[in-house]
């Protein structure tokens, strides 16, 4: 039990086969009080229910920051504390770079970007106020490696400036006692992919997978749990890759 007597709230948590769900039910086994934020309210409120009754769903649109700053108020009345945050939502879209209209630009940066600071500056005033907090942030090698898996350019826009965001905010929080922390996974087997990823393209990746498989959603929650945990007191402004060995660098 490496989560006991925590909360945590993760974003992005309502898909059935996401990251976020595996993390949820993964930090639930570990002893924590999960609140699952979603822009899909009732898959949240369905997903928090089946992790047992200690569990709550809240309807939030990460870009919004009045709904941010609503979520992180109903998720700390109702846990009475939050230690552990995990920017997960996340949206991709395959298109190259003269497919990207201005509000797919716009779409792709909001969700993945600029989401992680606005839900992050709901929390850190308590996480202030309380000296501690965990931070992870979902990135992807996509930011890494220039795409070139799946999502398009503007992704990978978006999910390097994660990793810059993050960094930075590990670089301020410190003194707070808050830890920020990336993960910065390869493909993994969600929803996200939209049935747009063909077998063929599948065959095509794993050859390049020293581990000679696509990851699983379960891969990166271990890696969120790691970072949520005390295991990763002296851990912050970390990227740590989840690939299977894709990218080695
Ligand atoms: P998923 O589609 O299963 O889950 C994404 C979740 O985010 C969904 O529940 C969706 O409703 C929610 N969401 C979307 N927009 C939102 C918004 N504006 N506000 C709140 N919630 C919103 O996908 P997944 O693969 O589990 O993706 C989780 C994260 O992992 C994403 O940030 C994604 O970019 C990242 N990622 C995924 C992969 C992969 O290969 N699957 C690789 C690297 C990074």
């Amino acid at each position: 039990m490496l989560l006991a007597g925590k909360a945590a709230v993760i974003s992005g948590a309502a898909s059935a086969r996401g990251i976020g769900r595996a993390t949820a039910r993964l930090f639930a086994e570990h002893g924590a009080r999960v609140a699952i934020l979603d822009l899909d309210e009732q898959g949240a409120m369905q997903a928090a229910a089946e992790l047992g009754e200690r569990h709550l769903g809240i309807g939030c649109n990460v870009t919004n920051v009045a709904h941010c700053r609503k979520a992180a108020a109903q998720a700390i009345a109702a846990l009475g504390q939050v230690d552990i945050l995990i920017n997960n939502a996340g949206i991709s879209q395959p298109v190259k770079t003269m497919e990207i209209a201005p509000e797919d630009w716009a779409r792709i940066v909001d969700v993945n970007m600029s989401g992680v600071l606005y839900l992050s500056q709901a929390f850190i005033p308590h996480m202030r106020e309380r000296r501690r907090g965990s931070i992870a942030c979902m990135s992807s090698v996509s930011a890494q490696r220039g795409g070139g898996i799946f999502g398009g350019p503007h992704y990978s826009a978006a999910k390097a400036g994660v990793l810059g965001l993050a960094k930075a905010m590990a670089r301020e929080l410190g003194p707070d006692n808050i830890r920020v922390n990336s993960v910065t996974p390869g493909l993994i087997q969600t929803d996200i992919t939209g049935g747009k990823l063909t077998d063929e393209m599948r065959a095509d990746i794993i050859k390049g997978i020293p581990l000679g498989r696509l990851g699983e959603a379960v891969d990166v929650a271990r890696i969120y749990l790691f970072l949520a945990s005390d295991l990763s007191s002296y851990v912050t402004g970390a990227v740590i890759d989840v690939n299977g060995g894709m990218l080695i660098h």
